[in-house]
């Protein structure tokens, strides 16, 4: 037995079809949503599958399902994991395919009678998506993050939290004494569908994922006078929307010129109707940036054209960007260069488990092309191919890591 090269595609492949059997819709999607019974039954059929494959599991207190394989010394795990839960009418790979990879690489591991240092442990996380409040539940559990106020909010329907959690088994408490904070895993590697169409579009194989943007968001306020849409002459108008109109411009150019994303996604005009001149109009604006000084300098410019347009802004959210951890990413490029596939360093626009793991232990994100960027939607899609090509560049990350970390 040599040094494993290769994970077995045809199980893995097989493993991602079978798994999207369980909710799946009519139009070909996957309806998993977090603690439903189709949720638990392919939860239940991952830790199967791990244990098939010589991992131990438990079920922590949150949910979240562990598989361990032991490592030959007494140091803590190399985590690798994602979630199986999905959207409405979701897609096969979000995910899913984190977690599959993650058996698949233990499997070759275990084939090829090699033994890491470090434990691996691949993670299956409860409730990524946000389709209970704010997501990353699992993650969030695991890194102490959670406070019993969560248990009390609404989830996916008209249930609690903790009513959502009872029913599916899990005592709701669980949520609040999952943390690993005191004994972290050594590192945590999450591997996902890009969710955008960078790699496809670039003919490239896998991104090593420099980190995950800080998102702020703002509401520009724009004061006018509401009246008569017949009456008034246009020279004595004071109109709250034709102020606000220019920031959506602005926004686009503020965000081509520092090289980020910026976006107008809402608007509000008071009092909404077209016989009355707008009153007062509110943007919903968000910028995202890998850089904390990017996001300051977009806030800057922001409310500059704000109070030159005669309005002014009021930050409403700001989540910092997270880095992933620079000896990972030496990994990462190491293991591309053993697979001999293409990658770009890129960053991710969307949050992910990983971005809460990283308050307790350094993280790293490799992504699989997306076929034309699409996520979320039941035409999501990842060939064979490119599943199979991310696994084995996410096997030798493990061993490259093992000897990245002490
Ligand atoms: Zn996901």
């Amino acid at each position: 037995m040599g040094r494993p090269h290769q994970i077995d595609a045809e199980w893995l492949v097989a493993a991602i079809d079978r798994l999207s059997e369980i909710g799946r819709d009519q139009n070909g999607g996957v309806t998993r949503l977090p603690f439903s019974l189709d949720d638990m039954k392919a939860r239940d059929l991952v830790s199967e599958w791990m244990r098939e494959s010589g991992l131990s599991v438990v079920r922590d207190p949150a949910g979240n399902d562990i598989g361990t394989l032991p490592g030959s010394e007494a140091v803590s795990a190399i985590a690798v994991g994602s979630h199986t839960d999905t959207v409405p009418n979701g897609g096969r790979y979000d995910g899913a395919l984190g977690v599959l990879v993650g058996i698949a690489a233990v499997r070759a591991l275990k084939q090829s009678g090699t033994v890491l240092r470090h434990p691996i442990e691949v993670i299956n996380f409860v409730a990524e998506e946000a389709t209970l409040p704010g997501g990353t539940v699992g993650s969030r559990a695991m890194t102490g993050a959670l406070a019993e106020e969560y248990l009390s909010r609404t989830g996916w329907d008209d249930r609690l939290i903790s009513k959502l959690l009872l029913d599916a088994g899990i005592d709701p408490v669980g949520l609040l004494h999952a943390s690993r904070a005191e004994s972290p895993p050594c590192c945590f590697v999450e591997l996902h569908i890009e969710q955008g169409a960078t790699l496809e579009q670039r003919g490239i194989q896998v991104g090593v994922v420099e980190g995950i943007v800080g998102i702020r968001r703002f509401e520009a306020e724009f004061p006018g006078s509401a009246n008569h849409a017949g009456t008034t002459p246009m020279a004595s108008r004071d109109d709250a929307l034709r102020k606000a109109a220019p920031i959506i411009e602005s926004v686009a150019s503020i965000a081509v010129r520092l090289n980020t994303v910026g976006t107008v996604g809402t608007v509000r005009v008071v009092p909404n109707a077209p016989n009355v001149i707008p009153g007062h109009a509110i943007l919903g604006i968000e910028f995202r940036a890998l850089e904390s000084a990017l996001l300051d300098e977009a806030t800057s410019l922001l409310d500059t054209a704000c109070r030159a347009a005669g309005g002014h802004i009021k930050q409403v959210s700001n989540k910092a960007p997270v880095r992933s951890d620079p000896r990972m990413l030496l990994a990462f490029d190491r293991a591309v260069a053993e697979c001999g596939v293409t990658s770009l360093h890129m960053p991710s626009g969307a949050g992910h488990d990983a971005m809460c793991m990283a308050d307790i232990c350094p993280q790293a994100m490799l992504f699989v092309p997306s076929k034309d960027g699409i996520s979320h939607a039941f035409h999501e899609y990842s060939s064979p191919e490119q599943c199979i090509t991310g696994a084995n560049v996410l096997l030798q990350a493990l061993i490259a890591l093992d000897s990245t970390f002490i």
